[in-house]
């Protein structure tokens, strides 16, 4: 192993943007170390990752995947969450569902007011850098840079056309654009998806890099801690083909594992509630309680509906629709397997005295309620043609937390979801799946369905719908704040220069450093935090 200058934990959304800013000058050597594998290896699991539609492989897929499980939660009537998170080259962006969302403009005002920099014109500027946008550039948009976003505007499901009429009915307007100026609307999602493969940021950011002789990356090594001397970060300890290896660095440490990983290497090094880190016979090296906790989810829930008109369903079971689509593929580069799911969405408000959206809206062409015998949930497309309508709230005030359970570094951490622990997220959500039907029941889609699936007619009263969402409802995988950032220790972890406070050598820049859950995907937002993070490295460093 060479020597190094920075050390980087993780090639995830922000862990690959890190290595391609830090080396881009060729004034620093850097090595990031990933547990997960090569994204480009031959393998299925790969094939999967690149085919865009293939996400719905990997949910459950060990080999590129952490698959979290979170503890009987009693927001969701004492059920299981499953948590799926990336391992692999692009971390959980080569495994995401590819929809690209900033967030809305006053979340990164509330970012900037406590933590300098993260503002809405900084945050604005560093997006319109990152951005290649196919759909031009503009006030908001960025074309030019690394990141190739897709319109996604050709070769859509035709029942879009109809959802979006049915909002507009509902009285949810047409927005061209949710990352411009206003976030409210129902529209198309804009996408990572480049070539009509899914551009990850292994893809976009790392791979490029990897041609520079000051990079170097290691795969499958799991980094197990922090190497501290005294209060400064030195170097990081990992296991690779089973053997335990340090690896010590000239300036800093940065740890971008993610929202569960991030929070869990602390713990493991010696940073986070002192009290349960002694109980664990783990040697205090800071107390600070903030580690772990503060965790913010968006939750989501589908409606289900079956129609009386053709959806992907049709195409997606048979096997003669699997090879028709999949000659589509091959032939055109088009066709369902070349985008997400996800064809179109919004955002709307409960409330009209909101100032903001508090709801998301997905939009599917495709339903899957009716595994095969033996089969996860999410794989199989149902026999009858079936249409998803789902949401998702934008602001929970439900906080969770993320502690390791032992000083087993490869043990999982206890993960504690606390969805809908607080009546604010269930009357929003009551709130919501009742809009969610009345767009449903609009002429444009009223029309086009047959019957409503899940929840079914039936489930008509508030406890009806509420006992519904609980049982039905799960993660939409944005896991974000675990070691938050702000200017006071005593409420949160790292600084706005994303420093550990109180540790030298030692920052955190990912999803886990978000001050505050954004409203929208969290993919924008982690990989802003990788290009920001990276500016104050460089800053730091001359
Ligand atoms: C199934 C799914 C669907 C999603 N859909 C969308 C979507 O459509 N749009 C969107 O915007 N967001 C989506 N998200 C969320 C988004 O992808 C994540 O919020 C984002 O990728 C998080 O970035 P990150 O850098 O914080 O962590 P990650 O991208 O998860 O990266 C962390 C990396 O660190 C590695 N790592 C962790 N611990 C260690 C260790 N100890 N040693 C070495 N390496 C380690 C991991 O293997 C991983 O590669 C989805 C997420 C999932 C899981």
């Amino acid at each position: 192993m060479q020597a190094t200058d920075y050390i980087i934990v993780g090639a995830g959304s922000a862990g690959c943007v890190l290595a391609s800013r830090l080396t881009e000058s060729g004034k620093h050597r850097v090595t990031l170390i990933e547990a997960g594998g090569s994204d480009t290896a031959l393998s299925l699991s790969n094939f999967f990752i690149h085919l865009p539609l293939g996400y719905g492989k990997l949910f459950y897929n060990p080999s590129v995947n952490w698959m979290y499980a979170t503890e009987p939660d009693p927001g969701l009537n004492g059920q299981r969450d499953h948590w799926p998170r990336g391992k692999v080259l692009g971390g959980s962006s080569s495994i995401n569902a590819m929809v690209w969302i900033r967030g809305h403009k006053a979340d990164y005002d509330e970012w900037g007011a406590e933590n300098p920099g993260w503002g809405w014109d900084e945050v604005n500027a560093a997006y319109r850098a990152i951005e290649d946008n196919e759909a031009g550039a503009d006030a908001f948009r960025g074309q030019g840079g690394p990141l190739f976003i897709s319109a996604n505007r050709t070769g859509l499901h035709w029942l879009v056309d109809d959802y979006i009429r049915a909002c507009g009915q509902a009285g949810l307007p047409y927005n061209p654009d949710f990352n411009g100026e206003h976030q409210e609307g129902a529209g198309h999602y804009q996408m990572t998806i480049r070539k009509a493969r899914r551009n990850s940021t292994a893809r976009a950011f790392l791979r490029p890099a990897m041609k520079r002789g000051n990079l170097q990356v290691v795969t499958r090594a799991q980094v197990t801690r922090v190497l501290m001397e005294g209060r400064r970060a030195v170097g990081v300890e990992y296991l690779k083909d089973g053997q335990r290896h340090e690896l010590r660095c000239r300036a800093e440490v940065i740890l971008s594992g993610g929202a569960v990983n991030s929070p869990q290497l602390l713990e493991l090094s010696g940073i986070g509630n002192g009290a349960h880190l002694q109980g664990l016979g783990i040697p205090v090296v800071l107390d600070n309680p903030n580690v772990g906790e503060h965790l913010s989810d968006h939750q989501g829930i589908n409606y289900t509906f079956r129609m009386k008109v053709p959806t992907y369903n049709d195409m997606l079971r048979p096997w003669w629709g699997k090879l028709l689509v999949g000659l589509q593929y091959v032939l055109t580069g088009g066709g369902p397997l070349s985008k997400s799911i996800n064809h179109g969405g919004g955002f709307f408000r409960t409330r009209a005295d909101l100032a903001r959206p508090n709801m998301q809206l997905y939009f599917q062409a495709f339903s899957t309620l009716l595994p095969k015998a033996g089969e996860r949930p999410l794989l199989t497309p149902d026999p009858f043609p079936g249409l998803s309508i789902g949401l998702s709230n934008c602001r929970p005030t439900s906080r969770g937390s993320i502690h390791i359970r032992s000083a087993d570094p490869l043990a999982h951490p206890k993960i504690v979801a606390n969805v809908f622990a607080t009546d604010h997220d269930v009357q929003e959500m009551l709130e919501a799946v009742k809009y969610l039907r009345h767009i449903a029941a609009q002429p444009a889609l009223a029309g086009l369905i047959a019957e409503e699936l899940r929840p079914g007619p039936a489930v008509q009263s508030d406890a009806d719908l509420i006992h519904d969402f609980r049982q039905r409802s799960g993660t939409v995988y944005h896991h974000s704040c675990t070691a938050r950032m702000g200017r006071d220790p005593a409420g949160s972890v790292v600084d706005a220069r994303c420093r550990v406070h109180g540790v030298a050598g030692l920052r955190v820049i990912d999803a886990s450093a978000f001050p505050n859950l954004i409203a929208g995907n969290t993919n924008a937002p982690s990989i802003l935090m990788g290009w920001k993070g990276a500016e104050k490295v460089l800053e730091d460093a001359r």
